[in-house]
C-alpha cells in the first residue's frame, strides 16, 4: 500500500500503482469523469499513470491551468494524429499549450495545407477523439528512441532526442499515432467532444529565420460543444472590441514608424484617460501611506550590474550607449532607482515601512514580432511602487496590498479575478531560489494567509517562484470573459542585500528590509487596452475623454448651448459643443459613435426654461432636467467614479 496526502493534508492508502484516475474513482464516478491530470509531488502527471509510491496527490480538471494546458496539449497529438493519416510521412516539431489552445509545428514535405483542409482536418480528429483512444505512455532508452526516429527518417525528434538522457525519454501513442513527448496528457481521446482549428502560418524551425519555414497548425478545443460556442461568441465580440481598433476610432493612441514600432503616442484623448488613472493612483496611494518619488529614465550600467539585472535581463533592455566613458542604459524597471532613494539616507525602524511609488516610464526591448498594439509595447508606464518593511509589517504590508487591488477591481467592475501564487521548491535552494530557507516558509505563510482571510480567489504554482522570492501573478477576466495578466506583486530578500540597504532595528542593529514589488494598476498601456475591451470603449464619466456634450438644435440656439458648456467646464466637466451646421440627428448620431456619456440636446423649450434633455450612452432619454440639477448629479457620479 502506499501514503497519498490530499492538499487539504488527508492522508489515505490506496494499493501500489494506483493511478490518479483510480483515486478518483474511489472517491466518485462524477469526480473521476472530470480529471484531466495529476499533481503527483508537485509535478503534473498522466491521471492513469500508475502512482509507485508516497506521494501527494492534486486532481486536476477543466478549471485548472494545468488541466487546461494538458488537455490542449493532448489536441495537438489528437490532430497531428489527424494530419499523419492525409499526410503520412508528416514530421512533427512541437505541439504546446499556448494561451487559447495549442498549436504543432510540422514539415509537410512537398504538400500543402489550405484554409479549406482544416475543416476536413477537424472532421477526422472527431472521428479520431470518437475512438476514445487511451493516450498510453512507454519510458525508452535512449538507443531505441534513437533508432525509431533514424529509421523513421526523422531529423526534427532526433534534434529533441539529443538535449535528452536515458531514463527521461517517453514515448506516447493514442490509436496509431506515436510521438517523443514528456507528457503529461488526458487519459484517452474520447473527453475532447468539440475542437476548431483557428490558423494556419509559417514558423521558421527553432524561430530562426535561417532554418527551414514549417507549418503551424493552430486550433482550440473543449470538453462540450457549449464551450466552444461560447468561446468562439467571445471571440467575434472581442473582435469588435479590439483595443486597437477603439483606440483609432475614439483616439486614444497613435503609432509613428518615425517614432518606431512598439512606442505609442498617446493623444489628448487618452492622456485625459491617463491623468484621470494617476489621480485615482495617487488619492489611494496618498491615503495607504504612499510617498512619491521621480526618477530619470535612464542609469549607470553599475546600477543595473548591482541590481543582477544585467548581464542577465540584458535581452529585454534597449542597447546601452556610451556617453563621458560611461555605458548608459534606458531603465526597464523602476526598482533599482528607487532602491537607491531608500539608501539616501540613513533609516532607523522609526521610517519603517517605506512606501516609494511613481508612475515610472519603463524601455523594454520586446522582438518587433512580439509587438501587438497596447498590450506588447517598448515603452511603458508602470503604475510602481516598493514597500520597504520588517518582517513583522510584513503581513499588514502584504493585506493592505491586496485591499488596494480589490479596490480597484470593485472601481472598474472587474467581477472575475485570480491571484496566482507561485512558490518556491526546497530542493532548489541555492540555485533556482535564494538560500533563505526559513524566510520562504515565513513569507509563503504570510501570503498564502492575506489571500485566504481576504476571500481572494488564487491558485498555488509549485516551482514557479522569481529567483528573490514569492511572487503573485494578477488575471483579470474582462466583462466578455477573456483572459488578462494585469500585474506581479514581488516578494523580495534578495535585492535589499544586494543594495546594502539598512535599517537599525529597536536593539540598535543594522537589519535589510523585505521589499515588496507591486503595480496593481499594472501599465497604462495595458491597462487602458484592457479597459477599452472591458467597457467595449464605454468608458463611464469619471474616465471619459469628454463627459457631456451640449448639441443645439439649431444655431439659434448656440450662445445658450456654450452658456451650458462654460457653466459645465467651470465645474470640472469636460464639456464640449457640437457647433456643426448639422441636422440634430446626425450630431446625436457621431456623438453616440464617441461614446460619450451625456448629451444634453438644447432648443427652445430648453432655453426658455433653463433646462438641457438628457440623453445617456445606451441608455436613451433621461428626460429634461434643470442644468444645476444635471450638474450636480454629474459632479456626483464623477467624484464617486461610477459605473454608470
Ligand atoms: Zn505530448
Ligand atoms: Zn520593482
Amino acid at each position: 500500500m502506499i501514503n497519498i496526502t490530499f492538499p487539504d493534508g488527508a492522508v489515505r492508502q490506496y494499493e501500489k500503482g494506483s493511478s490518479a484516475l483510480d483515486i478518483a474513482k474511489s472517491i466518485s464516478e462524477g469526480l473521476a469523469r472530470k480529471v484531466i491530470a495529476a499533481g503527483v509531488n508537485g509535478q503534473v502527471w498522466d491521471a492513469a499513470r500508475p502512482i509507485g509510491e508516497d506521494a501527494s496527490l492534486k486532481l486536476y480538471t477543466w478549471n485548472d491551468a494545468e488541466g487546461k494546458n494538458t488537455f490542449w496539449h493532448s489536441s495537438a497529438h489528437l490532430m497531428a494524429e489527424a494530419v499523419e493519416t492525409m499526410i503520412p510521412g508528416v514530421k512533427f516539431w512541437v505541439g504546446p499549450p499556448v494561451e487559447n489552445g495549442f498549436y504543432y509545428d510540422m514539415d509537410l514535405g512537398d504538400k500543402k495545407i489550405t484554409e479549406e483542409d482544416l475543416l476536413t482536418i477537424e472532421k477526422k480528429m472527431n472521428e479520431l477523439a470518437k475512438q476514445n483512444n487511451n493516450f498510453l505512455r512507454k519510458e525508452m532508452p535512449k538507443a531505441d528512441a534513437v533508432n525509431y526516429f533514424t529509421e523513421k527518417g526523422d531529423e526534427y525528434k532526433l534534434d529533441l532526442l539529443q538535449n535528452l538522457n536515458d531514463g527521461e525519454i517517453t514515448f506516447y501513442t493514442q490509436g496509431k499515432f506515436t510521438d517523443l513527448c514528456r507528457g503529461p496528457h488526458i487519459p484517452n481521446t474520447g473527453i475532447i467532444k468539440a475542437i476548431k482549428l483557428t490558423n494556419i502560418a509559417g514558423a521558421y524551425w527553432k524561430g530562426d529565420e535561417r532554418n527551414k519555414q514549417l507549418t503551424r497548425l493552430y486550433g482550440v478545443t473543449f470538453p462540450s460543444q457549449k464551450e466552444l460556442d461560447e468561446h468562439l461568441q467571445m471571440l467575434e465580440e472581442a473582435k469588435k472590441r479590439d483595443h486597437r481598433k477603439l483606440g483609432k476610432e475614439l483616439s486614444i493612441y497613435t503609432m509613428d514608424d518615425d517614432v518606431g514600432p512598439g512606442l505609442p503616442l498617446w493623444m489628448p484623448n487618452g492622456t485625459i484617460i491617463i491623468e484621470a488613472l494617476e489621480n485615482l493612483a495617487k488619492e489611494t496611494e496618498l491615503a495607504a501611506g504612499y510617498k512619491r518619488v521621480v526618477t530619470p529614465h535612464i542609469a549607470k550600467e553599475s546600477l543595473y550590474i548591482t541590481s543582477g539585472h544585467l548581464p542577465y535581463y540584458q535581452d529585454s533592455m534597449y542597447p546601452p550607449m556610451e556617453l563621458e566613458g560611461q555605458k548608459y542604459y534606458l531603465k526597464a524597471m523602476n526598482c533599482p532607482h528607487h532602491h537607491k532613494i531608500f539608501a539616501a539616507e540613513p533609516k532607523s525602524y522609526k521610517d519603517m515601512p517605506l512606501r516609494l511609488a511613481e508612475y515610472g516610464t519603463c524601455y523594454r526591448y520586446e522582438q518587433s514580432g512580439e509587438l501587438f498594439g497596447l498590450m506588447r509595447v517598448r515603452c511603458l508606464h508602470m503604475n510602481d511602487a516598493h514597500i520597504y518593511c520588517t518582517k513583522e509589517q510584513f503581513y499588514d504590508e502584504f493585506r493592505a496590498v491586496n485591499d488596494m487591488y480589490l479596490k480597484y477591481f470593485k472601481i472598474f467592475g472587474i467581477d472575475k479575478y485570480v491571484m496566482r501564487l507561485s512558490l518556491h521548491n526546497p530542493a532548489k535552494l541555492g540555485q533556482k531560489y535564494v538560500d533563505e530557507p526559513e524566510l520562504w516558509k515565513e513569507t509563503e505563510a504570510l501570503v498564502r494567509d492575506v489571500l485566504i482571510r481576504t476571500n481572494t480567489p488564487f491558485v498555488e504554482v509549485q516551482d514557479e517562484a522569481a529567483f528573490y522570492g514569492p511572487k503573485i501573478d494578477v488575471q483579470i477576466w474582462s466583462t466578455i470573459g477573456r483572459e488578462f495578466t494585469l500585474a506581479t506583486n514581488q516578494v523580495d530578500f534578495a535585492q535589499g542585500r544586494r543594495f546594502k540597504l539598512e535599517f537599525t532595528n529597536q536593539e540598535n542593529k543594522t537589519e535589510t528590509p523585505l521589499i515588496i514589488h507591486r503595480a496593481p494598476l499594472g501599465t497604462h498601456e495595458r491597462f487602458i487596452g484592457f479597459l477599452l475591451e472591458h467597457y467595449a470603449g464605454k468608458f463611464p464619466a469619471w474616465l471619459a475623454p469628454v463627459q457631456a456634450k451640449v448639441l443645439p438644435i439649431s444655431d439659434k440656439f448656440l450662445d445658450y448651448a456654450n452658456s451650458v458648456s462654460d457653466k459645465l467646464k467651470k465645474a470640472d466637466i469636460r464639456a464640449e459643443v457640437d457647433d456643426r451646421n448639422e441636422k440634430i440627428g446626425k450630431k446625436i448620431r457621431d456623438t453616440e459613435l464617441m461614446k460619450v456619456p451625456y448629451m444634453l440636446v438644447v432648443g427652445e423649450k430648453e432655453v426658455n426654461e433653463g433646462k438641457v434633455a438628457v440623453r445617456r450612452h445606451g441608455k436613451g432619454d433621461l428626460g429634461v432636467k434643470l442644468v444645476d440639477d444635471f450638474l450636480n448629479e454629474l459632479v456626483l457620479e464623477i467624484k464617486e467614479r461610477r459605473t454608470e
